[in-house]
C-alpha cells in the first residue's frame, strides 16, 4: 500500500542540497552571489582547509532586516523575483531562493547581519538546518555567513570530496570568475591564516592584469561589436598565446559566468587555422544581451543557459574574433603598443616585394618538368644562387627600379631573417613563414581542384606500410593524389610511389608520405577538415628547415611570397611568423629612456 507524503523541509532542503551543493566551491559561489545581490563592494573571503573546514563571506551588502532572517532559511523563499513575468527578466545572480536553506541544511552555518535602517545586527546559527541559538550583535552594515564542517552529517558527500589541493581549485576558479566580472568590487582572499588575494575596486583592464598576470594581458586585444540587443567585447589572446589549457576561457553573459562549448567553438572558429587544434585560445569576453532571449533557468547552479538566438550568438562571437584578426588587432609582437601602425610599416616597408607575380619564379633545379616551371613560381629555390641571378633578369623595368630600394637582409643563425624598419626591427621566421606560403597555395590547388605540380620518379619506390597506415592512406588517398604524389597500390599493404610534388627532395618522398600519416593519426580529433589537415602536414613538412642558409634573393623571394599571402602574420598552427622589436624598447633596454 503506498503511503505519499510531503516530505518535512529538513529532507527537502538535503536533498535540494545535494543538487546546489555538491563541493565547497559551490558555497562560495552561491555566498558570493548573495553578496553581489545584496548590493556589496567588498567582499572577504576567508576559508579554512579548501573549505571543508570553513568557508566565511563578509560583505558590505545591504543586509537582512531581523524580520526577514528567517524567510531567508526558507525554501523557495527570495527577494529577487515575486511574480511569474520576473522569471524572464532576471538581473541578479540568484532567484531560486534554494541556497542558504541548502547549505544550512548540511552545515553549521551562522549568519550575522544587519540592514541599514537597525541599531544592532542579528546573530543566528543554525545546525543541519535547525536553529541552535540567536542573539542580537553589534556590527555594521551587511551580513557575514560562516560556513563550518560543510557535509558533516552527510557521510556520503564528505567522503566524496578531494584533496586540499582539489578542491582549493575548484574554488579558485569560482573567485577568479568572480574577480573578473566585478571589477568594481574590492575583494580580500584569506587561506588557512595567508592572504592569497587582494584586489582593490578596478577598472577591467586592472583587474585582468592583476588576475591572469601581466604577460598575458599584454597579449590581448580588446574586441568589440555592438548588435543592439546583443552586445559583444572584451578581451582575446594573440594566436601565439594560445594555451594547452582551456582554463582562461572565461565568457560571461550579464556578468554571469556561462559555460557553453558551442561557443569557446565559435572563438576558437574565429582564430580560422592561426591556432593549433590541440591548444585553446585565452580570452576574457563579456555578451551583454536583453534576459528575455536568455533562459538561464536550466540548471540549479546556472553555470549553462541556453539561448534562444543561439546561432546569432554563435556568429557574433566567430565573427568578432576573426574582424579583430582582418583588422590587424590581434599582431605577435614583443611589445603591444602600437601594433596598428606598425603593421602597415612592415606591409609598406616590403611593398616593392609585392611587385610583379614573375619576379618569384624560383624552382629546384634539375626537378620540375619545364612545362611546370610557371606554376612553380611559389617557390624557393635553397641551392642554386644563379637561379637567383634568372630572377632579377626576368624583372620588369618598373620592378628593378624597386629593387635597387629594396631594404637590406639579414639572415641569423641560418633560422631568421632580419631587416630594419622605422620603429625599429623586424623578425621573421623563415621555416614558418615558408609553411604560411606553401599552406595557402596548397589550399589555392585544393580548392580550384587542381593538382600541385608533379615530378616522376625516375626509380619508383615501394613503401610497405602497417596496417595502421594503410588504413589512413586509404583515407586520405585523393588528397595526396592531389598534392602531387603518383602511388598505386601493389598487393596488400604495399604501395609504389611513381611520382612526387615537383618540390619534395627526390629520396625524402616516402619519409614525407609517412609524416602526412602521422600527422594525421596524431591530429585525429581536431576540427581542421581532411585537405586543410593535408596541406597542413604537407607544408610543416615541406617547407625550408631552420637552419638553412639562405641567399639575399632566397630572402627576398620568400619575403615577396609571404606578403602576397593572405595571412602573413601567422603559420597554420598559429605560430607567429613576424615579430617586431620597436626602437624604443631597444633604447630602453640600454637605458637610454626609461
Ligand atoms: P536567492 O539568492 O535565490 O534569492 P538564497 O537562498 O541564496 O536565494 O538567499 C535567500 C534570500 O536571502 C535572498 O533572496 C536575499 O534576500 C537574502 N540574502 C542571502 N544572502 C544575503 C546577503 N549576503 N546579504 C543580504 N541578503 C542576503
Ligand atoms: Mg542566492
Amino acid at each position: 500500500m503506498s503511503q505519499i507524503k510531503v516530505l518535512p523541509p529538513q529532507i527537502a532542503n538535503k536533498i535540494a542540497a545535494g543538487e546546489v551543493v555538491d563541493r565547497p566551491a559551490a558555497v562560495v559561489k552561491e555566498l558570493i552571489e548573495n553578496s553581489i545581490d545584496a548590493g556589496a563592494s567588498e567582499i572577504t573571503i576567508v576559508l579554512e582547509d579548501a573549505g571543508k573546514s570553513m568557508i566565511q563571506i563578509i560583505d558590505n551588502g545591504a543586509g537582512i532586516g531581523p524580520e526577514e532572517v528567517d524567510l531567508a532559511f526558507q525554501r523557495h523563499a527570495t527577494s529577487k523575483i515575486s511574480d511569474v513575468r520576473d522569471l524572464d527578466k532576471i538581473l541578479t545572480l540568484g532567484f531560486r531562493g534554494e541556497a542558504l536553506p541548502s547549505i544550512a541544511s548540511v552545515s553549521r552555518l551562522e549568519m550575522k547581519t544587519c540592514a541599514a535602517n537597525q541599531t544592532s545586527g542579528v546573530s543566528i546559527l543554525l545546525e543541519g538546518g535547525v536553529e541552535t541559538r540567536r542573539n542580537l550583535v553589534a556590527m555594521n552594515v551587511g551580513t557575514t555567513i560562516s560556513v563550518k564542517n560543510l557535509f558533516f552529517n552527510t557521510p556520503a558527500r564528505r567522503n566524496f570530496l578531494r584533496s586540499d589541493s582539489t578542491e582549493f581549485n575548484h574554488i579558485n576558479r569560482v573567485l577568479k570568475r568572480f574577480f573578473l566580472s566585478y571589477p568594481e568590487i574590492s575583494y580580500k582572499t584569506i587561506h588557512n591564516g595567508n592572504t592569497i588575494y587582494e584586489y582593490p575596486k578596478s577598472s577591467l583592464d586592472e583587474r585582468i592584469s592583476q588576475v591572469l598576470g601581466a604577460d598575458l594581458y599584454n597579449g590581448l586585444a580588446f574586441v568589440q561589436q555592438d548588435l543592439g540587443e546583443i552586445q559583444l567585447e572584451g578581451y582575446v589572446c594573440r594566436p601565439d598565446l594560445a594555451r594547452k589549457t582551456s582554463d582562461n576561457q572565461y565568457i560571461f553573459l550579464n556578468k554571469r559566468p556561462v559555460q557553453n562549448r558551442s561557443l569557446n567553438y565559435a572563438v576558437m572558429q574565429g582564430f580560422g587555422n592561426l591556432i593549433e587544434r590541440s591548444q585553446y585560445p585565452q580570452f576574457v569576453l563579456f555578451l551583454k544581451i536583453s534576459p528575455q532571449l536568455v533562459d538561464v533557468n536550466v540548471h540549479p547552479t546556472k553555470m549553462e543557459v541556453r539561448f534562444s538566438i543561439e546561432r546569432a550568438i554563435y556568429q557574433l562571437f566567430l565573427s568578432t574574433v576573426r574582424n579583430a584578426i582582418q583588422t590587424d588587432k590581434i599582431v605577435p609582437e614583443f611589445s603591444m603598443e602600437d601594433q596598428d601602425t606598425n603593421r602597415k610599416e612592415i606591409n609598406n616597408h616590403f611593398r616593392f616585394f609585392k611587385s610583379p607575380r614573375s619576379l618569384g619564379s624560383f624552382t629546384f633545379p634539375g626537378k620540375v618538368p619545364p612545362e611546370n616551371q610557371n606554376q612553380m613560381d611559389l617557390m624557393l629555390n635553397t641551392d642554386s644562387p644563379e637561379k637567383g641571378d634568372e630572377w632579377q633578369s626576368t624583372g620588369t623595368q618598373e620592378a628593378e627600379k624597386e629593387i635597387t630600394e629594396q631594404p637590406r637582409l639579414w639572415q641569423i643563425h641560418n633560422r631568421y631573417i632580419c631587416s630594419q624598419i622605422k620603429s625599429g626591427l623586424v623578425i621573421i621566421d623563415q621555416h614558418v613563414a615558408h609553411e604560411r606560403i606553401l599552406f595557402e597555395r596548397t589550399l589555392d590547388y585544393f580548392e580550384k581542384q587542381k593538382k600541385l605540380p608533379s615530378q616522376k620518379l625516375l626509380f619508383p619506390q615501394t613503401l610497405d606500410l602497417s596496417l595502421e597506415d594503410f588504413l589512413i592512406y586509404e583515407d586520405i588517398k585523393e588528397w595526396v593524389e592531389k598534392l602531387g604524389f603518383g602511388v598505386t597500390n601493389l598487393s596488400g599493404r604495399t604501395i609504389l610511389i611513381e611520382a612526387i610534388p615537383a618540390d619534395v627532395k627526390v629520396g625524402y618522398e616516402g619519409k614525407i608520405l609517412l609524416e602526412i600519416m602521422d600527422y594525421f593519426r596524431e591530429n585525429e580529433d581536431r576540427e581542421f577538415k581532411p585537405h586543410e589537415k593535408i596541406a597542413a602536414a604537407f607544408s610543416c613538412k615541406n617547407a625550408i628547415k631552420s637552419g638553412e642558409k639562405l641567399t639575399h634573393l632566397e630572402m627576398a623571394a620568400l619575403i615577396d611570397q609571404l606578403f602576397a599571402a593572405r595571412e602573413p602574420y601567422f603559420c597554420p598552427h598559429g605560430r607567429p611568423v613576424i615579430v617586431t622589436l620597436n626602437l624604443e624598447e631597444i633604447d630602453r633596454k640600454f637605458k637610454r629612456i626609461k
